[in-house]
Order: structure tokens, then C-alpha cells, then sequence
């Protein structure tokens, strides 16, 4: 008789056995909760204000903000699962810098929650790292996100689609009006997308500036409806910090 036919054995219990209990990333109690426990996870910045459709900045009706409304980004929707604060921004360097790459699969999970299935895209393409980049850190934080959330809604990555053809200064590193110039043309598309409904994936969306000009390269070769789907949205922390860099 298999576990499975055990009558006094419900799914519940099943599970209970066969997950191990495992320190919780954020606080280090044990739990069976995944990387974190059901406690630490209540206290992330989840992003649950109105916020700009096109850019996922808060907006106090959930309107279009006035950066997109003035100059609108290449892509024309942003879904995003937090607010770039703490503890997130630990999480957040610790799947990028150090290396616990199950990160990227739980947030991936998270991403998957807050994605509209009812306007799905034809293809996901994730955020590139130049491929210098690449050897140094030993993967894309990104693609794995990306690889997460394409193989749960069944959707097509394209892994090298694009290029990220000039090797810039983190972006982090730079003040936020450098940005834009930072970024512009170092992406590359190599395959036709004419007609194709794409969305990009990466990690966390400050400016805009990366994914927009990633945005570009994919219009460029005939991408349409382009949409961003980021782990975290930095927010600003008043008016006068506002995103006017987002173009
Ligand atoms: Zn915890
Ligand atoms: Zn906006």
C-alpha cells in the first residue's frame, strides 16, 4: 500500500513529513513556512498602495503619474510585488551578491502571484547582464526569476534574445540623472519579436532607466505591449527625492 492510500493521512500531513523544517532567511527560526517564515513574510514592504499603472510608482488613485503621463516609458505596464525597503533589500543582495539563488525562485513564486493571466505575453525575456558581468558573478539573478515565472505560466523565455552589448557602471553606483545616459544602447536584440507581445523581468526597477532602454531594443525589433514585471519598486522617500529620472 502506497503513503498516498493511507486513509488517516491527509495531504497536510504528508508534506509535514516530507519537508524538512528549515531556518527562516530573515529571523532564523525554523519553520516549514519555505525561505521565510509566515511571520517575516507579513512584515515585507509589500507594494499594496495605488500606484501608476505604466511605472508602479504610488499614485493616490492608482492613476497614471505624471512622469508617464510626460514622457511615457517604452513599456506601458509595470507589475512589481514590493516596495524596495527593508528587510527586502537584504533578500534582494542576498540572491544578487550572495548567492542564495533559491531567492530568486521564491520571489519568482511571488511575482507569479501579482501577474495578470487573463493578458499573458508571447514571450518573457529577463533583464541581461554584459557578459563580463556574467563571469564575475556567475549568473543572472534575473533569468532565473524569469525562468521561474515562464515555466509556471508555460510562457516562452528567451534566454538570448537579447544582449547586453556595452559593460556599464552598476547603475546603483551613479546619480539618478547619469542613468539614462548610462544605459542608453547598451542592449542589443537579435531576434525578430514583429508582433510579439513581450514582458521583461528583473530584479528591481529605480529609475526605469535599464529596463527602458531594454524596452527600446525590443521595440525596436517590432515588440509590442511591452510590459515589466520586477521583484521590487523603489519608492521615493519624498517629493523632493521624486523619480523625475524615469524617462
Ligand atoms: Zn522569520
Ligand atoms: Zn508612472
Amino acid at each position: 500500500m502506497s503513503i498516498l492510500s493511507g486513509r488517516f493521512l491527509n495531504i497536510r500531513t504528508i508534506f509535514e513529513q516530507i519537508l524538512p523544517e528549515q531556518p527562516c532567511v530573515l529571523c532564523g527560526g525554523m519553520s516549514r513556512d519555505g525561505l521565510w517564515c509566515n511571520a517575516c513574510d507579513t512584515d515585507l514592504p509589500y507594494l499594496d498602495v495605488p500606484h501608476c499603472p505604466v511605472c508602479a510608482l504610488p499614485t493616490p488613485a492608482g492613476e497614471v503619474c505624471g512622469h508617464c503621463l510626460v514622457q511615457a516609458p517604452v513599456f506601458s505596464s509595470t507589475t512589481a510585488v514590493f516596495g524596495y525597503g527593508f528587510p527586502l533589500d537584504k533578500l534582494i543582495q542576498g540572491m544578487k551578491y550572495g548567492e542564495q539563488l533559491a531567492l530568486a525562485h521564491g520571489f519568482g513564486k511571488k511575482l507569479l502571484q501579482r501577474i495578470d493571466k487573463s493578458n499573458l505575453p508571447d514571450y518573457v525575456i529577463a533583464m541581461p547582464l554584459h557578459p563580463a558581468k556574467l563571469r564575475e558573478r556567475g549568473f543572472n539573478q534575473s533569468q532565473l526569476l524569469a525562468a521561474t515565472v515562464a515555466r509556471e505560466l508555460k510562457l516562452e523565455l528567451l534566454p538570448n534574445a537579447c544582449r547586453r552589448v556595452r559593460d556599464t557602471p552598476p547603475q546603483s553606483a551613479l546619480p539618478w540623472k547619469e542613468r539614462k545616459k548610462n544605459v542608453r544602447n547598451a542592449f542589443c536584440c537579435d531576434k525578430d519579436l514583429t508582433g510579439k507581445r513581450v514582458a521583461l523581468v528583473d530584479d528591481v526597477l529605480t529609475t526605469g532607466a535599464s529596463l527602458n532602454a531594454l524596452a527600446a531594443a525590443v521595440s525596436i525589433k517590432g515588440g509590442i505591449e511591452i510590459s515589466a514585471w520586477v521583484v521590487a519598486r523603489t519608492l521615493p522617500h519624498s517629493k523632493s527625492k521624486g523619480l523625475k529620472t524615469l524617462e
